[in-house]
């Protein structure tokens, strides 16, 4: 047995490389970063949060047709995965006009779109995550046109899924950012993570605009009790994935 590499480490997670060239295992950190790693802090307990919530979110979409590179949850804080070529894209998906669409086009805040909003920003912390048109998105060649496509269809298909589970859970979907890797045969899949890091999650029993943020905002903008209300999301998530088995 070879022993595990660093392979890479980045903000929320450390990836390491495994005895099967095919896979990595990656470890999720508690620590916390906003508005381009400008703030950065702790959320105690956070690694095993989300790790927990990506893997239940992972199996909800894999269980609904969507391929991932989710394999298991070896440990509390880790997830064995797929290795991929990650496309340096960031795909964002809003249900409700939030953070920066409010500040770049003016809607107020909390206004429910008409339809989805998909978006691609480019993956580039030097030039500060910029906003990408469809036309320069290809002028770089970050993806092609079939795929930019793809990428399209499968945001809008993982949203729905995801916004009837969190309605679900008495928690409105407001915006979340996805990311995909490319494997070996080309086969474009979902990686990275979905967790309260890279969603806007509001709960829809309060009405405070601050005492309802169940997200990353909570960090963003110093709204306290950011670990009770990451840890709100799983209890929620995991009463109601065990709903069916009390049912039997
Ligand atoms: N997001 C993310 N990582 C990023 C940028 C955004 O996970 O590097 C998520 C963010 O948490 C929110 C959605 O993508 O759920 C849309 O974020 P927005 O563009 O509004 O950016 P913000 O102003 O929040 O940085």
């Amino acid at each position: 047995m070879s022993s595990p590499q660093k392979l890479y480490e980045g903000k929320a997670k450390i990836l390491y490389t495994t005895d099967e060239p095919s896979m990595l295992l990656a470890h999720f950190k508690d620590d916390a970063t906003a508005f381009n790693a400008q703030k950065r802090g702790q959320i105690i307990g956070k690694g095993e949060i989300n790790c927990a919530i990506a893997t239940e979110l992972f199996r909800l979409l894999e269980a609904e047709g969507i391929t991932t590179h989710f394999i298991e949850q070896p440990a509390a804080n880790q997830m064995l995965i797929r290795r991929t070529q990650i496309l340096p894209l960031e795909v964002v998906v809003r249900n409700i006009a939030a953070g920066s669409l409010c500040q770049q086009t003016g809607l107020p805040m909390g206004t429910v779109l008409p339809r989805p909003l998909v978006e691609f920003y480019f993956k580039n912390d030097a030039l500060g995550d910029p906003l990408l048109t469809r036309d320069r998105l290809l002028l770089l060649e970050l993806a092609t046109p079939e795929q930019l496509d793809e990428l399209n269809q499968q945001a809008l298909e993982i949203n729905q899924i995801l916004k009837v589970f969190f309605n679900q859970c008495s928690i409105t979907l407001v915006d979340f950012k996805l990311e995909f890797g490319l494997t070996p045969s080309q086969e474009l899949i979902l990686a990275d993570e979905i967790s309260p890091d890279t969603c806007r999650l509001w709960n829809q029993t309060e009405t405070d605009p601050q005492g309802r943020v169940m997200d990353k905002d909570r960090f963003r903008h110093d709204l306290g009790k950011v670990e009770d209300a990451y840890k709100q999301v799983l209890e929620r998530i995991v009463a109601l994935k065990q709903e069916p088995e009390k049912d039997n």
